[in-house]
């Protein structure tokens, strides 16, 4: 299935003194798809989310996002165009309850422009809104978590609560930095439905991740990096039984699980 382009990294590099983090990087996303991007550590995965968020400066190339170019655009105005993305260290406010934490996004000038919540026209009281969107992705609405400070919350709601921060913008793009880290396989288990679900609604995924095994039962197609430059690209089972991708994994746990997961 072809789907139009939404995000288009062309030609990306991107070095820190003399550390070449990514060379020469090119890939596309197609509008509606999870695209995975996995690869060793080190070989650039969070500095891939960096650039095209803004977060750090590209030495050279160019992101688009829409056929608009966004390259040197600051984290905000990109965010405001609903490009979002969750940080691999969570970043919440610790000392707001959990759904005070969604009022930013909430009443952020994008969120306003495309009628709140499910585009529902409804703005209504975004306390209310950010306990609705705590609730879809896992909060027990009734019970006290979403009221909790964030300091206090276990890791695994901290990553929803990074997702919800994403969703409350009223997204096209979610760019995931592992969410599944440091989570129980239960735990993810349970967060791979909320990443189908937020595909089902329209919004593009990129999911950065370390765990294959689920990454691999979401994801349309995968980018492979190692050394800053992209391997290979394919559908879960090519990269599954590419031999290069087999020898950059080499040694470490995951790959003998996932190789036989295939
Ligand atoms: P990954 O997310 O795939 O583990 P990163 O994108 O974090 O990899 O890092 C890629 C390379 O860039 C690594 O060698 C890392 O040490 C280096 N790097 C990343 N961020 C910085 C930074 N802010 N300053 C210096 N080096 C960095
Ligand atoms: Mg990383």
């Amino acid at each position: 299935m072809s789907r139009e382009t939404i995000l288009r990294v062309q030609n990306v590099t991107k070095t820190f003194g003399g550390i070449l983090a990514l060379n020469r990087l090119s890939f596309e996303v197609g509008r509606g798809e999870v695209l995975g991007i996995i690869g060793p550590n080190g070989s650039g995965k969070t500095t891939v989310v960096n650039c095209i968020t803004g977060f750090v400066r590209m030495t050279s190339g160019k992101v688009f996002f829409e056929d608009q170019d966004i390259s040197g655009k600051p984290p905000h105005k990109i965010a405001d165009m609903g490009v979002t993305r969750t940080f691999q260290v969570m970043r919440p406010y610790y000392s707001l309850p959990a759904y005070k934490n969604l009022v930013i996004p909430l009443f952020s000038p994008r969120a306003r422009r495309t009628g709140g919540w499910r585009g529902g026209g409804k703005l209504g009281d975004r306390n209310t809104v950010g306990i609705d969107i705590l609730e879809e992705i896992g909060f027990e609405r009734d019970s006290f978590v979403p009221y909790k400070m964030a300091s206090t919350l276990p890791t695994g709601y901290l990553k929803r609560l990074e997702l919800a921060r994403c969703l409350a913008l009223q997204p096209e793009v979610i760019l995931c930095d592992e969410v599944f880290s440091g989570l129980s396989m239960s735990e993810i288990a349970s967060m791979v439905p909320l990443i189908e679900r937020i595909q089902m609604d329209g919004i593009t995924v990129v999911m950065i991740e370390h765990r294959l095994r689920e990454l691999f039962r979401v994801a349309n197609r995968i980018v492979v990096l190692n050394f800053g430059e992209k391997l290979m690209e394919g559908t879960p089972e090519e990269v599954m039984s590419d031999e290069r991708v087999r020898e950059a994994y080499f040694g470490s746990e995951e790959v003998e699980e996932v190789m036989t997961y295939a």
